[in-house]
């Protein structure tokens, strides 16, 4: 974790005749970028045009076996054109074994299948949306603190049989522990009882960053409401497929999917 942490240092900052750029964040697989440019700049990464804010703030992200070679382009208002070569810094994932998921999870009916498409596509909409809320440039903070018990990226073999990556952070917590929203945003997306996911629910930070936060016990917020950083959203439960109560965080850029801890840092004691 503490080299993570240092990668935060570094920084790219580019006065190339009139187009700026500057870059800092986590510069591995699964990271987050904050980058500052011109208010009136065009921004371009993986072929999608990158919003910039009025002050020239933007985010990029990337996935868990994103390239370790990018580029970013960037444009000025009046046709300069700077391509920015990004070099990531690669990183190992963990293997994780859990046994004893029961048979209708493990192989899960037709109806069940259509279920689960069904939810994930409702979900990966949701992901796809474009909130103007700058919350994203807020310093993120953990939504509860506890013992880590799944990390992002590592690579799961339930009862033997290997499986989708986990994409989120695990932290135990007890039935009913507060959840707190890691930053401010809007809630965009909240589902009752999803198959895997259990209670779920999305906050959107803005620019396509969004929290996920699944397995909830109770939910304390609606679809449209604005919370602030630190306001109790929900509380963490054991709903959807788990093996015991716990917090799922997961961190979203469009739908590439992030690392939450490498934005929210050391966990406090
Ligand atoms: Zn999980």
């Amino acid at each position: 974790m503490k080299r993570w942490l240092l990668l935060l240092l570094l920084l790219v900052a580019v006065p190339v005749g009139a187009v700026e750029l500057d870059l800092r964040g986590y510069f591995t697989p699964g990271g987050l970028v904050y980058g500052r440019t011109c208010a009136d700049c065009l921004v371009v990464f993986q072929e999608r045009r990158v919003a910039v804010t009025a002050e020239g703030d933007f985010i990029i992200g990337f996935g868990r076996d994103a390239a370790l070679a990018k580029e970013l382009l960037v444009q000025s208002a009046d046709g300069q054109v700077h391509h920015q070569q990004i070099q990531l810094e690669p990183r190992d994932y963990r293997i994780q074994r859990i046994d004893g998921i029961s048979q209708r999870l493990m192989e899960p009916s037709q109806e069940d299948l259509e279920r689960i498409r069904r939810e994930a596509e409702e979900i990966a909409a949701v992901r796809q949306q474009f909130n103007v809320n700058r919350n994203f440039l807020e310093s993120f903070i953990w939504p509860l603190t506890g013992r880590i018990t799944g990390v992002y990226g590592s690579q799961r073999i339930f009862n033997g049989e290997p499986r989708q990556p986990h994409f989120g952070i695990d932290i135990a917590a007890s039935t009913g522990t507060p959840v707190k929203a890691p930053a401010g945003g809007v809630v965009t997306y909240l589902h009752a009882g999803m198959f895997f996911a259990g209670t779920t629910l999305v906050v959107d930070h803005g620019h396509g960053l969004a929290s996920t936060f699944l397995h909830l016990h109770e939910v304390l917020v609606e679809v449209g409401q604005e919370v602030t950083q630190g306001q109790i959203i929900a509380t963490a439960g054991a709903t959807g497929r788990v093996t015991g109560p716990h917090l799922d965080w997961r961190l979203n850029w469009f739908d590439v999917r992030l690392d939450p801890a490498l934005v929210a840092g050391e966990m406090p004691n």
